[in-house]
């Protein structure tokens, strides 16, 4: 069977749920990375049976979540991480959730995988136009909605198998003018769209491993009703 790595899972709503219970489905082994200021709520919920309704799978059978990895892919490594989250109370109880840490963790657990799949978007001033938009919010919307997957890929590359895919997720508001997908998130989603392209290149030449991206559809997610979809 393949095994898949789905970032960006914290609860049973959004597009990374239904795209493990796809692949769960299929007959994959379900390895997620969430959020670290979401883990407890999570894995809380999940022990306590809140999801067992939206773990079955088509053929009668609960998706089982093989292991939750503690992710927070704004960081790359340890050295990146500032004192102010380093002793953040959320964060504090968690250890080894930096991009490269997961890698290696998932290295260690499991060997390898042959499915990344990334699954994650922030854009604090996502409510603001563009016009209004920070530098500070702009390139925070970058950071965690873009870059994130260049990071992941160049960590988990190494243990991808060959024949290997990976994809994210964009928004058609890179492509089109949606007011209301704010924050620098249409550019986020645009520069998300272009790397793929390149990084298809790069990791096909180099490993043969596939990137692509899915536009999606508006879907009532936690992140989505935070900007009123
Ligand atoms: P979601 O809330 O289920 O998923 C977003 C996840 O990102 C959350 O679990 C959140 O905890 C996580 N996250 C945020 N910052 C993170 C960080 N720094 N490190 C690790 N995880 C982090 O919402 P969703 O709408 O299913 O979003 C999944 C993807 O789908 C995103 O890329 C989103 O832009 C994209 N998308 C969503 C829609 C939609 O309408 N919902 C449409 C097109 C594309």
């Amino acid at each position: 069977g393949k095994r898949a790595f789905i970032a960006g899972v914290a609860d049973d709503n959004g597009y990374g749920w239904a795209i493990a219970k796809a692949l769960a489905a299929a007959g994959a082994d379900i390895l997620v990375g969430t959020w670290v200021p979401a883990l407890n709520i999570f894995e809380t919920s999940l022990r306590r049976g809140k999801f067992d309704g939206s773990r079955r799978l088509p053929n009668g059978s609960l998706m089982e979540i093989v292991k939750v990895y503690p992710l927070d892919a704004v960081f790359d490594s340890p050295e990146d991480v500032p004192e102010d989250i380093r002793t953040n109370k959320r964060y504090a109880g968690s250890s080894n959730w930096t991009v490269k840490e997961v890698a290696e963790s998932v290295k260690n657990d499991f060997g390898s995988i042959d499915i990344l799949v990334h699954s994650l978007a922030n854009g604090p001033e996502v409510t603001k136009p563009l016009l209004e938009t920070s530098r500070k919010g702009y390139l925070a919307a970058l950071s965690a909605s873009s870059y994130s997957y260049i990071s992941l890929l160049q960590h988990f590359l190494p243990i991808i198998n060959p024949g290997g895919a990976t994809i994210s997720l964009t928004y058609i508001a890179s492509e089109r003018t949606f007011p209301g997908y704010g924050g620098g998130m249409s550019s986020a989603k645009a520069a998300l769209e272009s790397d793929t392209k390149v990084l298809a290149f790069e990791a096909g030449r180099k490993k043969q491993i596939r990137v692509n991206a899915i536009s999606a559809g508006p879907l009532g997610s936690r992140a989505a009703k935070a900007i009123g979809f």
